[in-house]
């Protein structure tokens, strides 16, 4: 079970010290990075948790609003250039979500999220940006836009089966030594720097390109994430209908 923690910043202010073993899921900046539903991700989070009898409470955190750093897991969605860049900005400034991080929090960003947790992206004309670097990853942007879908097949390590989504990005992301691709692509581009990789982690810092959203296409990877925040297994549930919703997605990628 994640470990106790406080209540968001009013009851706290207010010097109630209620302590609760919920999930807190975190979801970072909806006015800025938000892009294919990718708040979906929060609802498959607090569901899956849900059948297994584990509480969640789920923090909307809007741009001009502080990052609780005692959030468990902190989701983080795609976006346009320049709300990126707004949003790399503001949680620099802001520091909750490093310092969340350094503890061991979980993070789960996808696309614009993905390069933002980078030491560095391109802006709208290219420029380098600075990212948060809390991932060991650097992008730039492409000569052309990788839209489609794509599938890849997750690192062993990770125990998740295949994945599906959909991309939409001009970035390309080279990684760093300190990290470990999150999957080799099967279809569609992903990291888009000819070594074959889609997304990266460390610990339980991970970025994807795939939106879909991508943890409702991915049941495992969403139990990847809460594995990590209860710390340990998770009890089996039925998956029939996200099952056929997968074999939906990779028929229509990969017909055999
Ligand atoms: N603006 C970034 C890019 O084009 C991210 C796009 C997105 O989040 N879909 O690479």
């Amino acid at each position: 079970m994640a470990r106790p923690h406080r209540l968001p910043a009013e009851s706290s202010k207010r010097g109630t010290a209620v302590s609760s073993s919920s999930i807190k899921i975190v979801w970072i900046y909806p006015d800025l990075l938000s892009t294919y539903g990718d708040q979906g991700n929060t609802i498959v989070l607090e569901r899956r948790a849900a059948l297994r009898g584990i509480p969640t409470e789920t923090v909307h955190v809007r741009s001009d609003e502080r990052v609780p750093a005692d959030g468990d897991i902190f989701l983080l969605g795609g976006g346009e250039d320049r709300p990126q860049i707004l949003a790399a900005q503001r949680l620099s400034r802001d520091g909750g979500l490093l310092e969340a991080a350094g503890r061991g929090a979980v993070v789960f960003a996808v696309c614009a999220g993905y390069q933002l947790l980078g030491h560095e992206f391109g802006g709208e004309e290219g420029q380098p940006v600075a990212g948060l670097g809390l991932l060991d990853i650097r992008s730039g942007r492409g000569d052309t836009r990788a839209v489609g879908e794509i599938v890849g097949d997750v690192s062993a390590e990770l125990n998740v089966p295949r994945i599906t989504g959909f991309e939409n990005h001009q970035g390309v992301t080279r990684l760093g030594p300190s990290v470990q691709p999150l999957a080799r692509v099967v279809a569609g581009v992903g990291n888009g720097d000819g070594n074959g990789f889609e997304g990266a982690y460390r610990g339980h810092v991970l970025g994807t390109y795939m939106h879909g959203p991508a943890l409702v296409r991915n049941p495992g990877l969403a139990d990847l994430l809460l594995r990590w925040a209860v710390g340990q297994e998770l009890q089996p549930i039925d998956d029939s209908w996200a099952g056929r919703l997968r074999e939906e997605r990779l028929k229509a990628v990969l017909p055999s």
